[in-house]
């Protein structure tokens, strides 16, 4: 694994754009896999910046709210449109899990044969949640878990409801790519930006933690961790 320090978030965010942008356009027959949240919103803004053309045909989503349309405000196919698909004018398919043909559970076994056949993908960006989740595998969740429904964490709840109107309309469940879904990627680069992070970067690193979501990358060929975080 290759711990990089960053000054501040928009630095760490400007060096993600740039690995992203770097790997992918290297790869340009492989998918790719995008992640959401507020970390990300920055991420994105400095691919655009970079003039970034996407080569690639087909970009996946880590996860998605349980129940929202898609193109419901807090949905995270709309935020991959907001954020990606339309400001960098990418032709190509997004493939988003509980979306579409996605749906239900041959919908989430469709999603994991399409990046199967599709993939590996040259790059996933990745956040960390305050609790250590990835994606929306909570702490606990198998490290050989697939596609599937999940049910948030409070702390996940507590972290995202401020983004919903009314607050308590969050969803209770996602859909969410395994912890093994994710670690076939051939890079994961990892963005966790922010002192409230810092118990959750520290068990993310630690080996003895080996319960935690981040136990299943640990020890991925091709990671980077971006933290602005003084360990
Ligand atoms: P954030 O989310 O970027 O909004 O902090 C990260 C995550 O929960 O994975």
């Amino acid at each position: 694994m290759k711990l990089i320090k960053v000054e501040s978030p928009q630095a760490g965010a400007r060096l993600v754009a740039q690995r992203f942008a770097e790997i992918s356009q290297a790869a340009p027959a492989s998918p790719v896999g995008l992640a959401t949240g507020g970390t990300m919103v920055e991420v994105y803004k400095n691919i655009l910046d970079l003039g970034f053309k996407p080569k690639f045909e087909d970009a996946f989503a880590l996860d998605e709210f349980l129940g929202l349309e898609p193109h419901h405000p807090n949905s995270y196919a709309r935020y991959l449109n907001e954020h990606f698909v339309s400001p960098l004018g990418f032709k190509g398919q997004l493939h988003v899990p509980g979306q579409g043909k996605y749906q239900n559970q041959s919908g989430y076994e469709l999603f994991e044969h399409s990046l199967a056949s599709l993939g590996p993908l040259s790059v996933q960006l990745l956040g960390l949640g305050p609790n250590g989740h990835l994606a929306f595998n909570e702490p606990g969740s198998s490290l050989t878990s697939r596609t599937r429904e999940v049910e948030l964490a409070a702390e996940t709840i507590a972290a995202n409801r401020q983004y919903f109107d009314p607050p308590e309309s969050i969803p209770p469940h996602a859909v969410s790519q395994g912890l093994a879904t994710i670690a076939q990627a051939q890079n994961l680069l990892v963005a966790v930006f922010g002192e409230h992070k810092r118990e959750a970067l520290q068990q993310a690193l630690s080996e003895q933690e080996t319960k935690a979501p981040f136990a299943a990358i640990r020890s991925h060929p091709n990671l980077t961790v971006f933290t602005d975080i003084e360990l």
